[in-house]
């Protein structure tokens, strides 16, 4: 889901696929008319051209280097564009195609890139323009060169203008995509997307990494005490409340209704335990305050550990999960981590 969300390389492999095809037809087409007019070189190059582009096409959904090849395409693309343009047999028509390298660009390298490719060639392809054109200084030309280096301008200016607000939009979604509304903390998408880049730095330097599932005990009363608003205060306490006794490479997350997740990079799973424990205990002594009553909560915690437990978060979830209900079990209020077991004072408020 992160993945489809974070789709810059998926849109921009697309549009890569449109301007390759888009050079194989052009080049085949345009090297056959120059070929036909007698303007070898151009022919030459515009024809090897569109096969460079026919390979590429065969790698271009699945190649991991997608912006290397990008820029090894692109670069003399635009060489060639500007090359044509200072032939003294094309007309001054390639200069439309000058136009489009900032929309190329910027769609297919991004904010930074697509500014300093865009600024280069279309700098180059002005500057031939008015070196093949302009040819005295009557006021026409004048005109004619101000017109061309404003409109290339404008249209670098709106392409950068509308790349920066898709970056930015595309940000606020991936945002808004995982957070969970009530309580302003990651949620499960979050979750599964820093677990897989955890998990890698956890195999590869060799540390441990733990998760927790914690569930509210008997949070049906609290609802139904204090209705659905009392019951939504309760669990926004708990979120705010929790950060205080974690690590900031610690990842807090609410899977649903009044359950939520932590994950623990760099602790096992005695210390994952230890550390449930001390949010447990954080939570019986700071209880909830809702509508001027202090609500006694607690939490059932179940831990597991990667390794031992599993290798996917699916698999550390479940463990986690059996164990948390393992807690409840045993009377609720109380951490569950293979085998050790954290039972604490009997619950404040019953059944
Ligand atoms: P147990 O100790 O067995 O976990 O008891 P429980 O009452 O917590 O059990 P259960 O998981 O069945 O109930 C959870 C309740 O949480 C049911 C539902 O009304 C409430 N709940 C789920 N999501 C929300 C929410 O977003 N806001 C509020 N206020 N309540 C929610
Ligand atoms: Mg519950
Ligand atoms: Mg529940």
């Amino acid at each position: 889901m992160a993945q489809m969300l974070g789709s810059s390389q998926q849109h921009r492999r697309l549009v890569f696929k449109a301007l390759l095809w888009f050079t194989v037809g052009g080049g085949l087409l345009f090297g056959a008319v120059n070929f036909g007019r007698g303007v070898w070189v151009l022919a030459g190059l515009e024809i090897t051209y569109a096969l460079f582009a026919l390979g590429l096409l065969r790698i271009a959904d699945t190649t991991p280097h997608l912006r290397m090849w990008t820029l090894l395409y692109l670069f003399p693309f635009f060489a060639l564009m500007t090359f044509a343009l200072l032939l003294p047999s094309t007309s001054f028509t390639v200069f439309a195609w000058i136009q489009a390298i900032p929309i190329i660009c910027y769609l297919l390298l991004g904010l930074r890139g697509g500014f300093w490719m865009s600024l280069g060639f279309l700098s180059m392809g002005v500057a031939a323009f008015n070196y093949r054109y302009m040819v005295d200084d009557s006021w026409l030309n004048a005109m004619v060169a101000a017109n061309v280096g404003l409109s290339s301008a404008a249209i670098m200016m709106f392409s950068h203008i509308y790349e920066r607000s898709r970056v930015a939009n595309e940000a606020r979604l991936l945002e808004l995509a995982s957070t969970d509304t009530l309580t302003g903390l990651a949620n499960r998408m979050k979750l599964a997307e820093v677990f897989q880049r955890e998990r890698s730095h956890a195999l590869r330097d060799n540390n441990p990494l733990s998760l927790i599932i914690l569930d509210l005990d008997h949070f049906k009363q609290v609802n139904d005490q204090f209705g659905h608003g009392g019951g939504d205060r309760a669990l926004r306490h708990l979120a705010q409340l929790l950060p205080q006794r974690l690590r900031d490479t610690d990842l807090l997350c609410r899977l649903g209704g009044e359950e939520f997740a932590i994950l623990l990079p760099g602790a096992d799973l005695g210390q994952a335990a230890e550390r449930a424990n001390d949010l447990r205990e954080l939570l019986v002594a700071q209880p909830p305050d809702i509508e001027g009553r202090t609500q006694v909560m607690t939490f059932s915690a179940g831990v597991a550990t990667l390794g031992e437990d599993g290798q996917s978060l699916d698999s550390l979830l479940s463990t986690a999960d059996r164990r948390m209900y393992e807690a409840k079990g045993g009377g609720r209020n109380q951490v569950v981590a293979a085998g050790q077991q954290y039972h604490l004072a009997p619950m404040s408020f019953g059944r």
